[in-house]
């Protein structure tokens, strides 16, 4: 305002005369007047013409400092789920959200939780001597933690002890690893194993032991990072498969409302038959230097610590106990909304869990810092006279750390209307990690996350846009996926087909689910300035803005079509000639016609827009255009779901049951491929043509959404 004030003056004064004065004069007092009208009242327009000043009125009014404050709030105390300090940290961001005059409230609902009471591990070794291992961070026996820590342990393991069982190492417990171990004559059954995080989920690790017969399994962490504290860290960590209270199983645990009994078949298969614990990677050596027997396999030798010569079984005896209770607790999701004028029942969801391991500085809070930022700047955005055009809801999930426990529930609870009225879904987890900008996100949002890139300054390169140091490179394969179940998003993609971002900052950080994950932690070594914080507050409001006040949502489709013909390109050799993709193949390209046909739509829906903004008529037909951009992500749900995984209705994104395939997409085909392994051709083909049949049919759904119209 003020440089446009200024061009006036020096317009007016150049030729000064009587009349130029006078209306110099009416000039400043319209402008003054519209400056203040509009600065202290919300303006009754359109949402979307004032859209961009206020975009970037968002990125300047940042804040490495307030950021950072947040943070420190946050992480005064750890704030596992279900505990007394877990519930003060869901106060403090409600009574945030209400400090800054948004309109917010705290969900609660009733969860299956897991706590450990005792665990203790003691070795005996051949000369005879033994060793009690410390089983936490702090090394001592206290039975709670220093500072209310709580001990490290897998949550929804079963109690058990375990007396004189013989060590054995199985490296990162994949299928390979034990046919490794079985080719040079080992044998883990009634051993407990020693295991070595990689990628496999850790229900995943248990459960393989378990079925090589394994009495009880360790895992730990090789830190990634140096210094004496993290070969000192124990990864805490949920070990149930699936996502949300194991006692709702797809519908939300409300208080009242039905239960299953922790008995129950399809609660009890979520949970490990073998006990486990989580070990530092110090006392993880104690163990491996001491193994005899079998020497390493040579394919191991170049990932595993030279020091580590055998794997055993023994000599080394190890005994295990470990001690839990699982308890139904209360949990509480947090949210504040920013009613949409123009489209109030159209919603933009931001998402981030708050509960944490320990501190939990980096998981999560580093991200719910940046949602409480976002959530300041854009309520002082409103003041100024913004409104959103669709309403944008800031959502706090509680419990993730057990299995995306909070958002499930909610998004059970309200899949009619999210999945009628949703737009998109934006999650952060831990906002910042290290360094290295990373993303996922539903094909369609790709184009608008790099438009997004480039709005944003890079934190660590001066001069630089996120965009120009990340995403120059090949975009679709910088941006990864969703159908992993790691954070969130799970129940957003895979239950209810929104489409969704997931943005994060570094990755592997060394002091993962340790009661190392503190603020200190975050200002030494993940972002001691605060402007990784910063800049994913950045793309996360400002994809926000953008969903939410574009008057044409903001997907594009053809980029989804051309990721559909990659992942089937991939596909093609993972089957390697079993079964016929044509059904595929066929749909995609009809899909991808559908897609550039809609371009051409919106293009024309934009010049009418420019031409007559205030016909009821044209307003109509931009709602049904967005309502077709928005429902497509919709046709990739199946209502019968994954074979043996009916929660997970997405067919191009979802878990794959091999944990270790290197498909990330159509999980039932390659599900069915791996179930299909001992059956003949002709039974093998069977199966993995009909799953192919379901996808293609899932793309049809989603074109004849696009399309918007019937057979
Ligand atoms: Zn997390």
């Amino acid at each position: 305002m003020a440089q446009l004030w200024s061009n006036h003056n020096t317009i007016f004064t150049a030729k000064p005369s009587p009349l130029a004065t006078f209306i110099s004069i009416i000039v400043l007092c319209i402008l003054g007047f519209y400056t203040l009208h509009y600065v202290h009242s919300p303006s009754p327009l359109s949402s979307s013409q004032n859209a961009l000043r206020f975009h970037q009125t968002f990125l300047s009014a940042a804040s490495n400092d307030t950021v950072a404050t947040y943070l420190r709030h946050l992480t005064m105390h750890p704030h596992v789920a279900g505990t007394q300090p877990s519930n003060e940290t869901a106060n403090y961001v409600l009574s945030h959200f209400k400090g800054l005059g948004l309109d917010a409230h705290s969900v609660p609902y009733k969860a299956l939780l897991s706590y450990p009471t005792h665990s203790s591990l003691s070795l005996h070794f051949s000369n005879g001597t033994r060793a009690d291992l410390p089983l936490s961070e702090w090394g001592g026996t206290r039975k709670i933690g220093v500072d209310g820590v709580v001990r490290p342990y897998h949550a929804y393991s079963p109690s058990g002890a375990v007396s004189h069982a013989k060590a054995v190492f199985v490296n990162l417990g994949r299928d390979e690893d034990y046919r490794l171990l079985g080719r040079v004559g080992v044998n883990v059954s009634g051993c407990v194993v020693l295991a070595r995080r990689g990628n496999l989920p850790r229900f995943a690790v248990v459960e393989k032991a378990a079925a090589h017969g394994a009495a009880a399994v360790l895992l730990y962490t090789e830190g990634g990072g140096s210094g004496y504290r993290f070969r000192k860290g124990f990864e805490r960590g949920t070990v149930m498969s699936g996502v949300g209270d194991p006692l709702s199983p797809g519908w939300a645990g409300v208080s009242g409302g039905e239960s299953l009994s922790v008995d129950d078949a399809d609660v009890s298969r979520r949970f490990p038959k073998i006990p486990s614990m989580p070990l530092s990677s110090e006392a993880a050596e104690t163990i491996l230097v001491s193994l005899g027997r079998a020497p390493v396999p040579a394919q191991w030798r170049k990932s595993v610590t030279s020091k580590v010569r055998r794997v055993g079984p023994g000599p080394t005896m190890v005994d295990f106990n470990y001690q839990g209770e699982k308890k139904v607790a209360t949990i509480h999701d947090v949210f504040a909304v920013i009613r949409g004028l123009e489209e109030p029942d159209r919603y933009v969801l931001l998402g981030n869990h708050r509960d944490a391991w320990t501190y939990g500085a980096v998981d999560p809070n580093s991200g719910t810092a940046a949602l409480l930022d976002i959530a300041r700047r854009f309520a002082r955005m409103r003041d100024l006279g913004w409104t959103p055009r669709r309403t944008l809801v800031f959502c706090s999930w509680d419990a993730e750390e057990f299995g995306m426990i909070g958002s499930t529930e909610w998004v059970e609870q309200n899949l009619g209307n999210l999945g009628s009225r949703a737009v998109a879904y934006l999650n952060v987890d831990c906002a910042v990690q290290g360094p290295g900008f990373n993303a996922g996100a539903t094909p369609q949002l790709d184009n608008l996350l790099l438009e997004v890139l480039k709005k944003v300054k890079d934190p660590d390169l001066e001069g630089s846009t996120l965009y120009r140091n990340w995403a120059d490179r090949d975009s679709q394969n910088v941006i990864t996926r969703l159908g992993r179940v790691d954070s969130d998003f799970a129940a957003f993609v895979q239950h209810s087909g929104i489409p969704s971002i997931d943005l994060y900052y570094g990755r592997d950080f060394p002091v993962y689910h340790t009661a190392f994950d503190s603020y200190e932690w975050m200002t030494n070594y993940g972002d001691p300035l605060f402007q990784r914080h910063v800049a994913v507050a950045g793309v996360w409001g400002l994809l926000a803005l953008r969903l939410a006040d574009d008057s044409i949502l903001p997907f594009n489709y053809c980029s989804y079509a051309e990721q559909l013909k990659g992942h089937t390109e991939l596909l093609s050799k993972f089957l390697d000639g079993i079964g016929y993709l044509s059904p595929l193949t066929t749909s995609i390209q009809e899909f991808a016609s559908v897609a550039k046909e809609i371009e051409i739509e919106i293009e024309a829906q934009m010049l009418r827009e420019q031409e007559s903004s205030t016909s009821e008529l044209v307003t109509l037909k931009k709602r049904a255009l967005n309502d077709r951009l928005m429902l497509t992500e919709r046709g990739f749900l199946d209502t019968d779901g994954l074979d043996g995984k009916r929660w997970f209705k997405h067919l191009i994104y979802g878990p794959t049951n091999d944990l270790e395939s290197e498909l990330d997409f159509f999980p039932g085909i390659a599900d069915a491929k791996l179930r299909s392994a001992g059956m003949n051709l002709r039974q093998r083909q069977a199966l993995i043509q009909h799953e192919i049949w379901r996808v293609a049919r899932a793309v049809q759904r989603a074109t004849s959404a696009l399309r918007g119209e019937l057979s």
